[in-house]
């Protein structure tokens, strides 16, 4: 059978397929350069797992306390090698990206302590970990006050207004690479780097910690490289390659690595309980394959803003930018729209295709949620995955793909799916 009758029996018309092709065509520049840092990234990442010399017995599972867990200790030592951090936790039981965050911020904040977000509003999660949004809990609750200076309207640091919130309370800046689901541009290392050395020259005892959420091997260098303390991350987004069921890292200086192990299991026990489960080979493979997974996530990105801008739609990062994490956000204007390229993502997917998703009122939003969804690991947002609120201005933000073949697959069934409702046209 030839690749168009393939895609056909797969319910994708010829003309949408056309479409793809004449979009993908003008991209080989940027695919050869997405290969190229996905090459580097995995000489970066072999090279580390051969300098600790990785072997089977590290697959080994541990139950109870995990003393000696030798895979865990080999794994946090290939993080730690990798990212060049002192020191590295890699845990089944950071349960999620927020979890992480929270036990880094957590263990090495005390009463007394401010926190400083001089890039705008964090992560909705973090709103309530820290008690920017009133939560028992929170970290507001245990003495520590938050401060925030938003980036100016071109993107650009406040550096002024950052001099001036940094006080002598001041204990810890947090820097969230990815824009997340807010409207401003995800930051390079490169300008994480500037703003760190920033803080640095004012500050040297400040910790500069960095939500490294979705940008793990978007570039060859991480905010670790160019002086962050800590960076942090899940396991169900880049870094797991899709193989990890569940976890997050948190790799840095030793002190802050350590501080924030005390939080996570007890003061006194730290890095040296835990037990793997048996989950370590999924997670040094997972990491292995990180820079290709990522890589296919990234050339979906580019090729969903390259078709959907070609038809009329603002997308976010738009088709020519570059790109800095592998979350793309496309704006329909209309319900309809959100609700179709959402249904053609999971009509796309290998697990729970034949299931349509429907906007429902979920917990915690103020409007009707769509989500997309048909992943081998419950929530993995390094499988290909879209959500939308349906509110104004009705846009969609969808990331991953574990391979670059059913990311592109799953954009030609969204646009077949628009196009079946009549709300595109290719012509
Ligand atoms: C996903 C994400 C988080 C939180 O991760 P969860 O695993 O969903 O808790 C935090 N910050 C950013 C920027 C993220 O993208």
């Amino acid at each position: 059978m030839k690749l168009e009758q393939m895609y056909e029996s797969m319910g994708i018309g010829r003309d949408v397929l056309l479409f793809g092709r004449e979009i993908e065509s003008q991209l080989a520049e940027r695919f050869a350069a997405i290969d190229e840092t996905a090459e580097y990234n995995q000489m970066k990442v072999l090279q580390a797992m051969q300098d600790a010399r990785v072997s089977d017995i590290h697959f080994a599972a541990t139950t109870g306390y995990g003393y000696n867990d030798l895979g865990r200790d080999t794994l946090e030592e290939v993080f730690a090698r990798t990212f060049h951090t002192e020191s590295a936790l890699v845990r089944p039981n950071l349960i999620s990206g927020t979890h992480a965050l929270h036990v880094a911020l957590a263990g090495n904040l005390r009463p007394g302590d401010e926190i400083l977000s001089p890039v705008g509003k964090p992560y909705d999660t973090l709103e309530e970990v820290i008690g920017i949004r009133e939560s028992p809990g929170s970290l507001k609750e245990y003495g520590v006050t938050y401060r925030q200076v938003d980036l100016l309207a071109d993107g650009s640091f406040d550096y002024p207004a950052i001099e001036r919130a940094l006080n002598e309370r001041t204990r810890l800046v947090t820097i969230q690479r990815s824009k997340g689901y807010a409207t401003r541009p995800t930051l390079s290392v490169a300008r994480i780097g500037e703003l760190i050395a920033f803080v640095k020259k004012l500050r040297p005892d400040v910790i500069c910690m960095v939500d490294n959420c979705y940008g793990e091997f978007v570039e060859r260098t991480e905010p670790s490289d160019v002086g962050a303390d800590m960076i942090v991350g899940s396991l169900i987004k880049n870094p797991g390659g899709g193989l990890a069921p569940i976890g997050g890292y948190i790799a840095g200086c030793r002190d802050c690595v350590d501080q924030a192990s005390w939080r996570l299991s007890a003061p006194g026990l730290g890095k040296e309980v835990g037990a793997s489960l048996g989950l370590n080979q999924s997670f040094f493979q997972g990491f292995f394959l990180s820079p290709t997974v990522t890589a296919g996530a990234l050339k979906g990105a580019i090729f969903a803003a390259n078709a959907y801008e070609r038809l009329g739609f603002s997308v976010v990062p738009n088709s020519t930018e570059s790109r800095h994490d592998i979350i793309q956000s496309i704006t329909f204007g209309t319900p309809e729209g959100v609700i179709a390229f959402c249904k053609g993502i999971q009509a796309a997917a290998p697990v729970d295709s034949y299931v349509t998703p429907e906007p429902w009122d979920m917990p915690g939003y103020d409007a009707p949620v769509i989500m997309a969804a048909g992943a081998f690991v419950q929530g993995s947002s390094i499988e290909l995955s879209a959500d939308g609120p349906i509110k104004p201005p009705y846009a969609v933000y969808f990331q991953g793909g574990l391979t670059w073949y059913h990311a592109k697959f799953g954009i030609l069934k969204s646009l077949q799916t628009l196009l079946d409702a009549g709300l595109v046209s290719l012509a």
